[in-house]
């Protein structure tokens, strides 16, 4: 076996590469170093659900505790020894005062959260789709246009949704505030409308046209500054 001596060319400068897990020669960036470093694991079919190029970011975190089913909502707070000094039985959905909240109750069971949901959903082009998380859930995975305008305006609403009602959900709690569900709703929108603001016309999206058509139906509806 001959050994075939590397050609050199002197008139090129010499260029510092990585080698990636694939065994690619690449320019270094943290990026690529951060994806060749870090534990991966099967990826699983929510995955598009929560993280995507346009989504706002602290929503797709609050997305993913949601979808885990991993807020501390009273159902699961139920199930913990808290002591004498705490009757959790007494927990109740400050919501809408109607038992413990659950993941499942306030999305949107909840008689708030189906004030809310309902003045979303239309706009979240689900008007179609029943006000439970499941359903909701089901619609996301059997949707075939899974890269259309219209799925990316439901990803954000639904995302947006959760998040706002799980703030107000714990504002009651935890203070006197209390917000009404249309103000709720009108904050939903304009923070997904606000977000599609930034939006370059066509990136990410197969139908600018019914962006900008969402963002003006969206911008004519009055929101109280509560
Ligand atoms: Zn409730």
């Amino acid at each position: 076996m001959s050994l075939v001596p590397p050609i050199l060319n002197q008139n090129v400068p010499d260029r510092l590469l990585w080698k990636d897990r694939y065994a690619k020669h690449r320019e270094f960036s943290t990026y690529e170093a951060w994806d060749n470093v870090r534990s991966r694991g099967e990826e699983v079919h929510w995955a598009e659900l929560v993280w995507f190029s346009q989504c706002i970011p602290r929503h797709s975190f609050h997305m993913w505790l949601v979808i885990k089913n991993k807020l501390k909502t009273q159902d699961r707070m139920g199930i913990w020894d808290a002591g004498s000094a705490t009757n959790l039985n007494l927990m109740c959905c400050p919501l809408c005062w109607n038992g413990k909240d659950s993941r499942d109750h306030l999305f949107f069971q909840c008689l708030y959260g189906l004030q809310v949901w309902n003045m979303v959903k239309d706009l979240a082009y689900m008007e179609t789709v029943d006000a439970n998380w499941d359903s909701i859930m089901n619609w996301f995975y059997q949707n075939p246009s899974g890269k259309s305008s219209e799925f990316l305006v439901g990803k954000m609403v639904v995302a947006a949704s959760t998040y706002f009602i799980w703030q107000e959900r714990n504002n009651r709690l935890f203070s006197t505030k209390q917000r009404e569900a249309t103000l709720i709703a009108n904050i939903i929108l304009h923070t997904v409308r606000m977000k599609l603001m930034t939006f370059k016309p066509g990136r990410g999206s197969k139908s600018p046209l019914l962006l900008e058509r969402w963002k003006s139906q969206v911008k004519t509806m009055s929101i109280d500054p509560g």
